[in-house]
């Protein structure tokens, strides 16, 4: 589970209203004393101290605090302290799958299983399909016998206490409506680049489930008939929400097969898929003038495109498809704890940055340290050669911050353990590909995403100058069977990294 600290000096309870009205969170709880308001959806929750700090704790924290930055100004990341265990819940008397709960339908070696896993500590318990059929029938409404007379037949449900919730849920707000990008802002593409998607399916099984509609499940099951009992073949996404998570069959998309890639694909096109499938892996961010179109560096395919001619690929957003809306860049943007430069200013550094890149002959993980020094010393210099080689070491205790990590997806903690094995090497390795460590750099200096989640540039560049670092040790250490891209690991641990919203450079928890 994502669980990120920020500062919040000088915002009000006005502003923290607001912003939560914004992103269409409810407030949840509010404790007395240092008084504190927690908002959030079935998802995720934000629990702030006006004045003081905002802890974001969910899936996807980091994506909430890149939302949460562009309506509230967030100080510097602050270490979280250690949790305490949750105590274990009494039965509940109207069963229901607790917010917190996700549930994944698993066939593996043609075993099928239900996967529990509790977002908040990474718990994980694995249930017969026949438990599954009697739980996905508990909503709250009805107790252990109406629940059985509903099931059809009694199964128990003895044992996965933990895991349900009791009653109705608090009614949800309507989700939050994602600012539009305005009609007359252009969008602005990497250079020279296409995708070419090698159709292995490396994506399909590397982040779990990918949320489907029930629209866009109803289409899918239309064009590719499942072998799969119906409690199987959807669970739902998240506990409460109207999305729908797709089973996994061996650890891929039910929806993938070898021989044909995407069957929806295959069967009904590009445009039939659901939306986060067409668009990965893709990024918008609109930076004020522009809607910077970029890719996501964390599939090979992402890569290896880089090295073929465009003709060969299709355009990363793809032809007749609405550009969904853009993150917005903050602004003022946070440069150091500090420092802040508006976003303009921003802009025409990180487009110095991407042409500089090109011919910048030196070591590229010690260049973006040299470069994080210097914005923390003079603030953004247009002057790129400047910039000092700095070699700082991984933070001591990482190895074994990556080998505790949780993640939903067997490859990415399969990608998490294989850099907890990389950590623990010593020195600064030279670089197998530096090709693809400069072409890493330069899509998220063209995508305005090297500074996201509104953290000061200067701390996040040293985050990608350690994350080049890890996955050089990373190509000098064997893969584990079920990592995705053992050829490259930076892609590798890219995606592991954002799946299991973790960041190689944040502080141990209990320091500042
Ligand atoms: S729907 Fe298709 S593209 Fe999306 S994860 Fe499943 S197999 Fe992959």
């Amino acid at each position: 589970m994502g669980r990120l600290r920020y500062g919040l000096e000088g915002v009000d309870e006005a502003a923290i209203t607001r912003a939560m009205d914004a992103l269409g969170a409810p407030l949840l709880n509010l404790a007395a004393g240092p008084r504190e308001l927690t908002f959030g959806l079935a998802e995720w929750q934000a629990t702030f101290r006006p004045g003081d700090h905002v802890e974001v704790r969910g899936h996807d924290a980091e994506g909430v605090v890149e939302r949460l930055a562009s309506h509230l100004s967030l100080g510097p990341p602050l270490a979280c302290p250690p949790e305490a265990p949750a105590p274990e819940a009494p039965a509940p008397r109207r069963p229901r799958l607790a917010e917190t709960v996700r549930a994944r339908a698993h066939v593996i070696d043609g075993e099928p299983s239900v996967r529990l896993r509790d977002v908040r500590d990474g718990r994980e318990a694995v249930i017969d399909p026949a438990v599954w059929d009697v739980l996905r029938h508990a909503d709250g409404t009805r107790d252990r016998d109406a629940l059985t007379l509903a099931a059809g037949r009694w199964r128990s449900l003895d044992g996965v206490a933990r895991w349900l919730a009791d009653g109705l849920p608090a009614p949800r707000s309507a989700p939050p409506v994602a600012p539009a990008v305005a009609a007359a802002r252009p969008i602005e593409a990497l250079p020279g680049y296409a995708l070419r998607c090698d159709g292995s399916g490396g994506c399909c099984g590397a982040y779990g489930a990918v949320p489907f509609t029930a629209e866009e499940a109803a289409r899918a099951e239309g064009l590719v008939p499942l072998g799969l009992p119906r409690p199987l073949r959807f669970t739902p996404y998240d506990a409460g929400g109207d999305r729908l998570a797709p089973a996994q069959v061996d650890r891929s998309c039910v929806f993938f097969a070898p021989e044909v890639g995407c069957r929806i694909h295959a069967a009904g096109g590009a445009r039939a898929k659901p939306a986060p499938c067409q668009l990965y892996p893709a990024t918008l961010v609109d930076d004020g003038v522009a809607v910077r179109l970029s890719v996501a560096p964390e599939c090979a395919c992402a890569f290896e495109s880089a090295d073929h001619d465009p003709a060969d690929g299709v355009p990363l957003l793809p032809p007749g498809m609405a550009a969904p809306p853009a993150r917005p860049l903050p602004e003022p943007v946070p440069l150091s704890p500090d420092r802040a430069a508006p976003r303009a200013e921003l802009a025409a550094w990180c487009d110095a940055l991407f042409a500089h890149l090109e011919d910048e002959p030196r070591d590229l993980a010690a260049f973006a340290n040299g470069l994080a020094a210097r914005i923390d010393a003079r603030g953004l210099d247009p002057d790129l050669s400047r910039a000092p080689l700095v070699e700082a070491p991984l933070p001591p205790e990482l190895a074994a911050r990556l080998a505790r990590a949780g993640a939903e997806s067997d490859a990415a903690r399969a990608v998490l353990a294989w850099a907890a094995t990389a950590a623990a090497a010593s020195g600064w390795p030279e670089p197998a590909h530096p090709e693809r460590e400069r072409f890493y750099l330069r899509a998220l200096a063209w995508g305005r995403r090297l500074a996201p989640a509104g953290r000061p540039l200067s701390a996040a560049l040293r985050e990608r100058a350690a994350r080049i670092r890890l996955a050089r040790s990373m190509g000098a250490t064997p893969a584990p069977a079920l990592a995705r891209a053992p050829a490259h690991p930076l892609a590798a641990l890219e995606g592991a990294l954002r799946h299991a919203s973790l960041r190689l450079t944040d502080p141990p928890q209990g320091e500042g």
